[in-house]
């Protein structure tokens, strides 16, 4: 008797729903974005949203 577990390469039960974490940002949304404004000494830090989920961090 042998038990073979056949991959199903489209139920994925890890993933309970069909949103995958966006390619662009690794599900993170978005980025950081060090940006000192001109001025020496003084860092701004700006969260841009991902374009390819919008911000989301997630893709369907
Ligand atoms: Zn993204």
């Amino acid at each position: 008797m042998t038990a073979t577990l056949a991959p199903d390469p489209v139920s994925r039960p890890s993933t309970p729903t069909a949103a995958q974490d966006c390619g662009m940002c690794n599900g993170q949304g978005g980025s950081w974005v060090t940006n000192d404004g001109g001025n020496p000494g003084k860092i701004f830090r700006e969260w841009v949203p991902c374009v390819g989920c919008k911000g989301t961090g997630k893709v369907g």
